[in-house]
């Protein structure tokens, strides 16, 4: 690993990775965002691409020769063996797209956004673990409002996740974001404060 102290940041729908993350970047940390990785290498001509083609045949492109997400999804969706077959060919590419994304740092540490951080098994990959965590009715409450969707959609997507306890159980650390913003603000900079400080006895490891 590089000297660049990786700390994975992980929580469920709308628990607010985001708004951390960008709490994080004002204070001047690079934040790497795994979704972005995760849409960027199935652009079209990227192997990803032709590797799900390959898998799962040619109907998953559109007339433009994109990726159609929607069928993708509806495949995997019931068929366990596909959604293997689709992280075994997405994952290794996600995970050197990071690992060269941070060895391009010049901060003593970083965030990487990774929802599904616990689910995938990938703790390892990091130095530490933080948990964005709040209350699931708080969680049904923000995500269906921010996306304008219905409660019972958002409640399928959080069954679907890793539980609250399973998150808490890899953290190293937590925030609790069932909290008001000026109070975030606090928790992320004293969380900054914590990080420089560990980022530096990690150099001299
Ligand atoms: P997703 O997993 O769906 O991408 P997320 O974990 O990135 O979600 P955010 O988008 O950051 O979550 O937050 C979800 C919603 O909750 C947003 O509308 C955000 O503005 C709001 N929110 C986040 N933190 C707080 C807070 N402390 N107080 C009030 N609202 C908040």
């Amino acid at each position: 690993m590089s000297g660049v102290l990786r700390i994975a940041l992980t929580g469920g729908i709308g628990s607010g990775k985001s708004t951390v993350a960008s709490k994080f970047q004002t204070l001047g940390v690079p934040v790497i965002d795994s979704d972005v990785i995760a849409r960027s290498i199935v652009k079209p001509g990227e192997p990803a691409l032709k590797a799900i083609v390959s898998a799962f045949g040619k109907d998953l492109l559109t007339d433009e020769g994109t990726l159609d997400r929607r069928r993708l999804r509806n495949i995997i969706f019931n068929d366990l063996s596909a959604k293997t077959r689709l992280e075994n060919i997405l994952h290794p590419l996600i995970y050197k797209e990071i690992d060269e994304q941070v060895s391009r740092i010049h901060y003593p540490y970083c965030l990487i956004v990774i929802p599904l951080l616990v689910e995938t098994e990938r703790t390892n990959h990091f130095d530490r673990i933080l948990v964005v965590d709040i209350p699931e009715e708080i969680q049904l409450k923000r995500a269906s409002n921010r996306d304008n969707d219905s409660l019972k959609l958002i409640e399928g997507i959080i069954k679907s996740q890793a539980s609250r306890e399973q998150r808490l159980k890899r953290a190293d650390d937590i925030i609790d974001n069932n909290l008001e913003i000026e109070d975030l603000n606090k928790t992320i900079q004293t969380l900054h404060n914590k990080y420089l400080k560990l980022a530096e006895e990690h150099k001299t490891l």
